[in-house]
C-alpha cells in the first residue's frame, strides 16, 4: 500500500520560549495534507508561522504539541529516516562554506551515500544541465552571483534522490528573470515525480508554481485551494488585502 499523502499535519503547535513570560505561538494547531508529486505553496505574511512548519517538516524543530507524518514516517521518532529522503534550502541560503560549485554539489552527494568519483560524475552533469557555465565550477562558490549560488543550491537538490523539496521563500532577492529561471527548475523538480513544498510572500509566485496553495495566518490555515479557484474566490481577495 503506498499512500498518495506526502505530509500530514494534525493540530500542530509551536510555542517559543515555553514557560516564559514572553511565550510566542508560531504554531496553534495548525492541520494540513499535502498529496505526493505536488507543488504545494505556503503563503502568508510575516510572522505567519511559515519558517516554523517547514523547520518542523525538515526535523530541524520539534513542535510543542501535534501529529506529522512526513513520507509515511513519524517526524519526531523517525528523524534520521525522513532526513535520508528530504532536501531543504532555508531562507538566505549560500553555499559559502564549500569552495567550488563542484565541490559543493560533489560532497551534498557524498553525504547522501554516493561514492566520490560517481558523486564527482553527477555534479559535473548537474552543473552542466543547469547551464552554469564551466569556468565557474572550480572557483569559489562566492564568485557567483546571488542568482547562480540559490542555482547552485538547487542543482545539488536536484542531483539528491531527495523524495521532498522543502524551500523557505525560494526567490527572495532574485531579479525577475532569474525568479523565472527559478520557476522552471522547480516545476522541473516536479516533472522529476518530486514533491515540493515552498513559503512565500508573493500570491504572483503561489499563483504560477503551484498546484495547492495554503494560506496561513497567525499559526493557522485560513484558506485553501487549486490557485486558480482561489483567485477567483471573493474570499481570497480579501484575504490578499490583508497579505503584505
Ligand atoms: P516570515 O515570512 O517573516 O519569514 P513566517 O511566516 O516564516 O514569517 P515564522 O518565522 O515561522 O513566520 O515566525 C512565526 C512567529 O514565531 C513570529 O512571531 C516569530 O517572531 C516567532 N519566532 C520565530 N522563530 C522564533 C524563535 N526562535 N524564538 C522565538 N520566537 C520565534
Amino acid at each position: 500500500f503506498l499512500s498518495d499523502v506526502a505530509i500530514k499535519a494534525e493540530d500542530v503547535w509551536k510555542i517559543y520560549n515555553q514557560n516564559h513570560t514572553d511565550e510566542v505561538i508560531a504554531l496553534r494547531g495548525l492541520n494540513l495534507e499535502i498529496k505526493k508529486g505536488t507543488i504545494t505553496t505556503l503563503l502568508g505574511k510575516n510572522g505567519a508561522g511559515k519558517t516554523t512548519f517547514l523547520r518542523i517538516i525538515a526535523t530541524q524543530l520539534i513542535p510543542t504539541k501535534g501529529n506529522i507524518s512526513v513520507l509515511g514516517y513519524d517526524v519526531i521518532k523517525d528523524v534520521w529516516k525522513i532526513r535520508e529522503k528530504i532536501a531543504v534550502i532555508p531562507q538566505d541560503a549560500k553555499p559559502l562554506l564549500f569552495p567550488s560549485p563542484l565541490e559543493f554539489i560533489s560532497s551534498f552527494l557524498v553525504m547522501r551515500g554516493y561514492s566520490f568519483s560517481d558523486a564527482r560524475k553527477r555534479a559535473k552533469e548537474t552543473l552542466s544541465e543547469l547551464e552554469i557555465p564551466e569556468e565557474y565550477w572550480n572557483r569559489a562558490a562566492w564568485d557567483l552571483s546571488g542568482g547562480y549560488q540559490r542555482r547552485l543550491l538547487l542543482a545539488a537538490v536536484m542531483a539528491s534522490d531527495s523524495e521532498l523539496i522543502l524551500l523557505d521563500e525560494p526567490s527572495v532577492g532574485l531579479d525577475p528573470i532569474a525568479r523565472m529561471e527559478l520557476w522552471g527548475k522547480i516545476t522541473l523538480l516536479k516533472k522529476m515525480g518530486k514533491t515540493v513544498l515552498l513559503t512565500t510572500h508573493y500570491m504572483e509566485e503561489a499563483e504560477m508554481l503551484s498546484d495547492h496553495v495554503i494560506i496561513i495566518d497567525k499559526g493557522k490555515k485560513i484558506l485553501e485551494g487549486n490557485p486558480k479557484e482561489l483567485i477567483n474566490s471573493f474570499k481570497w481577495k480579501h484575504k490578499i488585502e490583508v497579505l503584505d
